[in-house]
């Protein structure tokens, strides 16, 4: 690959083209780049194919062609398959860059699967959803060697409003589920203060009035508030229509959960917050992960009427 990393020097390919995957690589093509696009589902394929990309049949052939490899799937699994076909399809010295929300452990395993085979590799997963996506703002968390990623900015740029470099492979997928775990936490935490006050009488108004500037103030509070009223933007006002789905608070949470027990960190809420999310994923539906208040008034209830 060129050192210079623009579009008139870079093919990227694009591997994952859903409700991610499809508007960052419309990004690129606004941008100027060529971007050799594959996914297995038609509609995806379709819908790239009408933003501007080059879609191809199979993701080895937009692979072949291209100088930065970007990968946007649903799991670490299905990250080490793509790879494991892909790799010797490569350029030598081609830049694998996986964007998707994995395991740590799967991630310094896909970078050394590129490695080795003399390619180059990032985690970069990102923060943002799918409005970030869209409009080229989202966060992406990177790991890898410091060169690569220098490489690989001008990209990550056109696809986001923030991009901090963490650290070696795998650390960009360490700040992500550190922070969703961080997040998980305190959402589980306020909803129980929030319920905790409806039945000792204190309404949502003076609760939010009270701790939005005390110590128990958080983001999860102050921008996302679990109920309708304080934070108008809030999805608690839109019938928490996500938002950040319950789904995916729940597959992030898995993954800090992994972390936690591969590591032998000492990590009883994150351990906790994994399984309570697990059990009011199953019950969610499409809810925003902010409904959790809605399921932990519900069990109160429950269990004070049972009880
Ligand atoms: P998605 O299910 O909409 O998209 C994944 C796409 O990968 C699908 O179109 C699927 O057909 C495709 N795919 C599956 N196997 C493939 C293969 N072998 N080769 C090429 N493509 C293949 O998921 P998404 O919401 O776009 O999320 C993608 C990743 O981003 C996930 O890891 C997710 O955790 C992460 N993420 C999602 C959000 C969000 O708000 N949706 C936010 C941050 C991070």
């Amino acid at each position: 690959m060129s050192t210079e990393t623009t579009p008139a020097t870079t093919k990227v390919a694009f591997l994952g083209l859903g409700h991610m995957g499809g508007p960052m690589a419309a990004n690129l093509v606004r941008a100027g780049y060529e971007v050799l696009a594959y996914d297995p589902a038609p509609a995806a394929r379709e819908q790239a194919r009408a933003d501007g990309a080059t879609v191809v049949d199979a993701a080895a052939a937009a692979t072949a062609e291209a100088d930065l490899v970007i990968t946007m799937l649903p799991n670490g699994r299905i990250v080490l398959d793509v790879y494991a076909d892909v790799l010797s399809a490569a350029k030598p010295g081609t830049l694998f860059v996986d964007c998707s929300t994995i395991d740590v452990a799967d991630a310094k395993q896909a970078a050394h699967l590129a490695v080795a085979a003399g390619h180059r590799a990032l985690d970069a997963p990102v923060s943002g959803g799918v409005g970030g996506a869209t409009a080229g703002t989202l966060t992406f968390m990177v790991g890898g060697p410091a060169e690569d990623f220098a490489a690989a900015l001008p990209v990550l740029e056109v696809m986001g409003g923030k991009v901090v470099h963490c650290g070696g492979a795998g650390v960009g997928q360490a700040a992500k589920i550190c922070n969703n775990m961080m997040l998980g936490i305190s959402m589980i935490g306020l909803s129980e203060a929030i319920v905790l006050g409806e039945k000792l009488g204190l309404t949502h108004d003076k609760f939010y009035d009270v701790v939005s500037t005390a110590s128990g103030q958080c983001w999860s509070l102050t921008s996302y508030c679990p109920v309708p009223g304080p934070v108008p933007t809030s999805p608690a006002n839109n019938d928490y229509r996500p938002g950040f789905a319950t789904a995916l608070m729940t597959k992030d949470l898995g993954l800090a959960a992994n972390a936690l027990r591969d590591n032998g960190v000492e990590g009883r809420f994150g351990l906790l917050a994994a399984e309570i999310y697990d059990r009011f994923n199953r019950s969610a539906g499409d809810k925003d992960f902010s409904a959790i208040v809605t399921d932990i008034r519900n069990r109160s209830h429950r269990s004070s009427s049972e009880g």
